[in-house]
């Protein structure tokens, strides 16, 4: 048995219950097995033994009163999972499905993603099963302030750094400053994808899905390819998915598709943006309403897809951009994406695509982005945040954005770069964890047992 499945099996009858973190961690273990044969100092030093058990694991009631004066409770999460590059640095997600396993599988893709940065960033993810939506203004603010009630103590500017994810945003992120401070009687960098008025950075919101686009441009660009003219696939229609459409227009091709968790649309003469946004960001509705008001759109009810099917992924396309959940994207979907003619898939989610899924689009030899690469521009500028919270200063908008492209180009280098020292040029899942993993691996052995 090699050192890889001896972990994996030692991980699996520990936690046979945390199906996601297991996914994840198959994943890694897989392409990490070069390497891992090649050079036995991983395994001198039980780097996989530590890598696999997060640093400190916290969780917490969150009791909050409702408008009808109802005590309600929730379980908050934060997992500081490795702190050997810098301060754990991960979002926070809330959403009524996260439990410990998801927040789990997050983390640890966060940290060999964190490293891909190349910034100063360890690993760390948390959140809660409160679910936002359908709450009023004021019980979002109750429900923030008693979250960090708990986690205030937990979080600092040197290490723990929590930014947003599924159904955190701007308006989340501000309740949490705001009683961050006032437990603290701090104004400091503890957060980022703060409001521009008191310290957060410009692109900080369009990053993750601009940084997914310019990843997708480089894989294209590395074949003599690019995105002018080519028909998108999105799915999702929240933060990552609207600024990716948005830059996929801005890079000349067409997206048609966006979709919720209720629905998707299919809009023949490409997503109007501007519609998309007011819809989502500002009314927080269901995406049916965009149907109503464009003749070209159609709309089908997540009860009318093709069982065991995401129907977004039917609809041809050259490129594609799984922009909402882990695994929206099956087995099944790949090889219908694959039959359709596409040639790439970025992933702006976390963990959007099955094992199934990934297997076919590298056997295909397709440009696939894993999203521990293709999405970690989000991260990056968070980095950036942070750069510009401690040195006061803060850059434009094309200065940031100009560094997030020169980031998102360098992961793409160094992943290939990486994948080609083992004569697999295409194949990204490897390059990327590879090369997230040794970085972190060595600054581990460097730092001794701690
Ligand atoms: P948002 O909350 O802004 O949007 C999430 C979108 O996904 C919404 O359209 C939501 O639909 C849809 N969705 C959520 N859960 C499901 C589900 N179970 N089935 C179908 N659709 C679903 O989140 P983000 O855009 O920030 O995050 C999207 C993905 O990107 C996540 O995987 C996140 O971890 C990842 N990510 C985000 C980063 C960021 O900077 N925000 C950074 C890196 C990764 P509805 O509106 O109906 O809920």
């Amino acid at each position: 048995m090699s050192y890889t499945q001896r972990i994996l099996a030692e991980v699996s009858n520990k936690y046979p219950h945390q199906v996601f973190f297991l996914q994840a961690l198959k994943e890694i273990l897989h392409s990490l097995e070069p390497e891992l044969t090649k050079n036995k100092i991983y395994e001198e030093h039980s780097i996989l033994e530590r890598l696999v058990i997060p640093e400190r694991s916290i969780s917490f009631r969150v009791p909050w009163v409702d408008d009808s004066g109802k005590v309600q409770v929730n379980t908050g999460y934060r997992i500081e999972f490795n702190s050997a590059l810098g301060p754990y640095k991960g979002g926070l997600r809330f959403h009524p499905s996260v439990n410990e396993d998801i927040i789990k599988f997050l983390g640890f893709e966060q940290i060999l993603k964190n490293s891909l940065t190349t910034l100063a960033m360890g690993g760390g993810k948390g959140g809660s099963d409160f679910d936002p939506k359908e709450k009023s203004e004021n019980e979002v603010m109750r429900f923030c302030q008693s979250f960090m009630n708990e986690l205030y103590r937990h979080i600092g500017e040197r290490s723990d750094v929590p930014a947003g994810d599924i159904g955190v945003g701007a308006r989340e992120i501000g309740y949490l400053f705001g009683q961050y401070k006032k437990l603290t009687n701090r104004f400091d960098g503890v957060l980022t994808g703060k409001g521009l008025r008191w310290g957060g950075s410009l692109v900080r919101k369009e990053a993750t899905g601009y940084g997914s686009v310019y990843f997708a441009q480089a894989m294209l660009e590395g074949k003599g390819d690019s995105l002018e003219g080519k028909i998108a696939c999105v799915s999702g229609s929240g933060n990552v998915a609207i600024y990716t459409i948005e830059k996929l227009y801005a890079l000349g091709a067409k997206p048609v598709t966006a979709s919720d968790s209720k629905g998707m649309i299919y809009d023949c003469e490409g997503i109007e943006l501007g519609l998309l946004k007011e819809l989502k960001e500002v009314q927080r509705v269901s995406l049916s309403e965009y149907a109503k008001m464009r003749p070209s759109a159609k709309y089908i009810p997540i009860e009318e897809y093709t069982k065991g099917r995401n129907e977004v992924w039917s609809i041809p396309c050259d490129v594609a951009f799984p922009s909402a959940t882990q695994n929206e994207l099956n087995g099944a979907d790949a090889k219908v994406l694959l039959e359709n003619g596409c040639i790439c898939v970025s992933e702006g989610a976390n963990m959007p695509s099955t094992l199934e899924a990934i297997d076919q689009f590298i056997q295909a030899r397709i440009c696939y982005g894993p999203a521990k690469a293709s999405n970690a521009g989000g991260v990056a500028t968070s980095g950036l945040e942070m750069s510009q919270n401690a040195s006061m200063h803060s850059w434009s908008f094309d200065e940031v954005d100009e560094k997030l492209r020169g980031i998102m180009r360098g992961i793409y280098e160094n992943a290939s770069q990486t994948a080609e020292e083992f004569a697999e040029r295409d194949n990204l899942v490897l390059g990327a964890n590879i090369a997230g993993f040794r970085k972190v691996a060595m600054a581990m052995i460097e730092q001794g047992v701690v």
